[in-house]
């Protein structure tokens, strides 16, 4: 089986969750799977071992299980983007709409060195307005950012076009819905 395969058949679906009419995407089985999960990781190191990352954001909470993996793996950062009131240090802050209200996203002060590639890694591409975020908290610290990329893409919701809206950037997905 490819590795595509595998995740759609491992990838559990849960009606109605958080609320009614989301269907979402549950990524535990991929973790409780040791030898799948090593096929995970070894295929976002693949795609980002040669191309020129200085650090990876990691958005919580399921962005950090491979996101702290591939760093270490790419020998850079890892630089974690919590939601308001969790980093503990000084923070830069970025509030995004949502579809209902608004939320607000953090990262350290000192987290991002002004010029440095940096992925931004998540579980899961949706409308792209979360990795977006994550995108303008690495502007404000002067970063630049390097590519995308996502275990699974929502293709319905064409997140990938909002990421790519202003100009073409490297993203990475494992699998397609
Ligand atoms: P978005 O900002 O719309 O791209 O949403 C992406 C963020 O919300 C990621 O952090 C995902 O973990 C989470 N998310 C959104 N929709 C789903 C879904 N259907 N299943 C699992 N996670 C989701």
């Amino acid at each position: 089986m490819t590795l595509t395969e595998q995740l759609i058949a491992t990838i559990r679906d849960v009606p109605d969750f958080p609320k009614q009419g989301i269907l979402f995407k549950d990524i535990t089985p991929v973790l409780a799977d040791p030898k799948l999960s090593e096929r995970v990781s070894h295929a976002f190191l693949a795609y980002w071992r040669n191309k020129d990352i200085d650090g990876i954001v990691g958005i919580e909470s399921r962005g950090f299980i491979f996101g702290m993996k591939l760093a270490q793996e790419l020998q850079v950062p890892f630089i974690p983007v919590r939601k308001a009131g969790k980093l503990p240090f000084q923070t830069i802050k970025h509030s995004y709409d949502l579809e209902y209200g608004s939320a607000e996203m953090e990262i350290h002060i000192d987290a991002i060195k002004p010029g440095q590639n940096i992925l931004i890694h998540d579980d899961l591409l949706a409308t792209g307005g979360t990795a977006l975020a994550a995108a303008e908290l690495i502007k404000k610290c002067e970063g630049n950012v390097g590519g995308y990329s996502f275990m699974v893409e929502l293709e319905f919701l064409k997140g990938r076009e909002s990421l790519c809206a202003d100009k073409k950037i490297d993203i990475q997905t494992l699998v397609g819905f």
